[in-house]
């Protein structure tokens, strides 16, 4: 989570303010999981929000950086994965697969984040005009700040939107992240068998869609290591998404080797020999193939008190929601933009910080809850071959959806 205050001059500034950050993770890197994001349509606005000395470091976050970005790797191809047709294809011109883990290096990039330092209570009657913000470190040693402004981004079971919906009738439960109904599981495999790695490239060389009974999956590239242009070593990913629940199967196991095993066993047969072949050769140990099973949660963005507007949300914290058509992040995006604008509004030309904060939070509300929805429906149509001609990304490709 990020907190804005009054420049201090012991403290770095931008655009004047000073601005601190918090994160509950004890470092950069410590969540083993990883996965890759598709940053199309608000890839300008994202680059303009930059620094030049950070955006000049872009490449280091993209999965497969020395590609010929032709019209072919700028197109996301979705395949019946039974037959292994091409069924349809969307052009996202410009757009670039990264890592969050390859994102959050180049953007920490000569920030000071406090790390291990997790929100707990956020103290907006003491001061009409501050709030203290109360976080909690290592062996519980809390830690007070005082900032003008909060902007929780703490990701989809954010403490500060559980806080902002305290106050309201069945705030906790309103506030919570639900389960979807969706499950995905994922994993990221450094293939040992070359005409593997070939096919997938073939497929796509940046990631393919595949659709199959029950089910809609992706093959695609995670890292690219060695020297272009002919001693690359690609990782790979492949992610399969189903209807089903945690709540009705508990015992699934969510990592390592088993994961790997029932991804495996739970596609078996049902794919067309290329795609089969993806999957069946997946080494089962951790240290070729890293896997992740869960069910994924969404919210529907729901209007709150911002406290006079000193506190709001943005990103997953204010509207986490499915990954199809692969639209969070580039929200987060819009959000930043938006929200930067309206502290620089305030600051400069005196507006009023109650108005401006309820339109950010009005935008974030309604574009969040409808992107959301969409997102669901989207899974819905996925999974039954049926539907999936009344899905967006077939009659609208993978444009901004609100
Ligand atoms: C498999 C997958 C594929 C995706 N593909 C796409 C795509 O193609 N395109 C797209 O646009 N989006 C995609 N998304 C969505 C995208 O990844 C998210 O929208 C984005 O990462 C959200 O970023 P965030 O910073 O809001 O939240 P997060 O990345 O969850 O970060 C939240 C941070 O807050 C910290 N935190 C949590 N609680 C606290 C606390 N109490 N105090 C302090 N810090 C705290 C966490 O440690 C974390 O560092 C995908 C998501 C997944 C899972």
């Amino acid at each position: 989570m990020a907190a804005s205050k009054d420049s201090n001059p012991s403290q770095p500034t931008v655009h004047g303010f000073t601005v601190l950050i918090y994160d509950s993770e004890p470092h950069l890197n410590s969540r083993p999981r990883d996965w890759t994001i598709a940053l199309h349509w608000a890839l300008p606005i994202f680059s303009s929000l930059l620094p030049s000395s950070i955006l000049a470091n872009f490449d280091h976050a993209v999965s497969n950086p020395h590609l010929d970005f032709d019209e072919w790797a700028e197109t996301l191809p979705m395949y019946n994965g039974e037959t292994g047709d091409l069924m349809f294809k969307s052009a996202v011109p410009g757009a670039r697969r990264i890592t969050r883990r390859g994102l959050r290096e180049v953007l920490s990039d000569g920030l000071d984040i406090a790390w291990g330092r997790k929100v707990t209570r956020l103290d907006t009657e003491s001061n009409p005009e501050k709030v203290k913000v109360t976080l909690e470190g290592e062996e519980g040693v809390e830690e007070e700040v005082w900032a003008d402004f909060v902007l929780g981004t703490d990701g989809a079971g954010s403490k500060v939107r559980e806080i902002l919906f305290a106050d309201q009738e069945n705030g906790e439960e309103k506030a919570k992240a639900k389960r979807s109904g969706f499950m995905i599981g994922t994993c990221v495999v450094d293939y040992q068998d070359e005409d593997v790695v070939r096919k997938v490239l073939e497929k796509h060389p940046v990631m393919a869609m595949a659709m199959s009974r029950g089910a809609v999956g992706a093959f695609g590239v995670q890292y690219t290591t060695g020297t272009p242009p002919s001693n690359l070593h690609h990782t790979f990913f492949w992610t399969k998404i189903w209807k089903g629940s945690l709540s009705t199967t508990p015992d699934l196991p969510r990592k390592g080797p088993e994961a790997v095993r029932y991804l495996k066993q739970s596609w078996q047969g049902d794919l067309s020999p290329d795609f089969q072949s993806f999957v069946d050769v997946t080494p089962e140990d951790d240290t070729h193939t890293q896997a992740f099973i869960d069910e994924m949660g969404t919210w529907i963005a729901q209007p709150f008190d911002n406290r006079d507007g000193r506190v709001t949300l943005a990103g997953d914290a204010g509207h986490p929601m499915l990954i199809l058509r692969g639209q969070g992040f580039q929200h987060a995006v819009i959000d930043v933009q938006n929200y930067v604008q309206a502290l620089l509004a305030i600051r400069d030309s005196g507006a009023d910080r109650k108005d401006l904060v309820a339109a950010y939070d009005k935008d974030m509300v309604e574009r969040g809850s409808e992107a959301a929805l969409q997102a669901l429906e989207e899974a819905e149509l996925a999974m039954d071959a049926k539907s999936v001609e009344k899905m967006l990304m077939v009659r609208k490709g993978h444009g901004r959806s609100v």
